[in-house]
């Protein structure tokens, strides 16, 4: 006897690993290309969407590879620390994102109501972090809410990382970081 819930959330986790099809990417590399959408100019790295994905630096490293020949990635050097690679979504693959009608989840929360979503973003981040925490992976949260965001900071632009000792702008305090230690 399977746990109904347990049944759903396999079900609704199956048809969103599905996404990307419509894009003519696999699912792995449709979730690449949405992580770099979202993640801060710290996290778009190849080691932080390998820690995001759950899969090993090599194995992303294909997936990265692919996307950089399809022309929606690209690879560059860190002009602070040369050991470092940044990926930037490309003019291309920023459009991919926007213009790519199908979201599988995106379309499951849109039949719930604001109140619904109130309550279920919650539970799901609960679980989520229950899950992530006794596995030893990172969160992930979003910058904004991270123990070391300084809001408004003197030495922001407008904000500031106590953690990594640089001013973030509006959009890194919008985007998810794979330092963020949860306030
Ligand atoms: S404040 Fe936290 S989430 Fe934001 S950049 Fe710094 S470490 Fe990352």
């Amino acid at each position: 006897m399977t746990d109904r819930l347990s049944d759903m959330l396999t079900r609704a986790a199956r048809l969103i690993a599905g996404d990307g099809h419509s894009a003519g990417l696999k699912p792995v590399q449709w979730q690449a290309l949405r992580y770099l959408g979202i993640a801060n100019r710290f996290s778009r790295t190849p080691g932080a969407l390998a820690a995001w994905l759950g899969q090993t630096k090599g194995t992303v490293s294909q997936t990265v590879a692919t996307l950089e020949r399809k022309g929606l990635v690209e690879r560059t050097g860190d002009a602070d620390d040369r050991r470092l690679v940044r990926l930037t979504l490309t003019e291309a693959g920023r459009a991919l994102l926007e213009r790519t009608p199908e979201n599988v989840a995106d379309a499951m929360l849109a039949g719930l109501t604001a109140a619904e979503r109130a309550i279920f973003a919650p539970l799901l981040a609960h679980m989520l972090a229950g899950f992530l925490a006794a596995r030893g992976h990172r969160p992930f949260g979003l910058c904004a809410e991270c123990r070391h965001f300084l809001r408004d900071a003197e030495r922001g632009s407008p904000h500031f990382c106590g953690l990594l000792d640089v001013p973030l702008g509006r959009e890194d305090a919008a985007a998810i970081c794979v330092e963020q230690e949860a306030a």
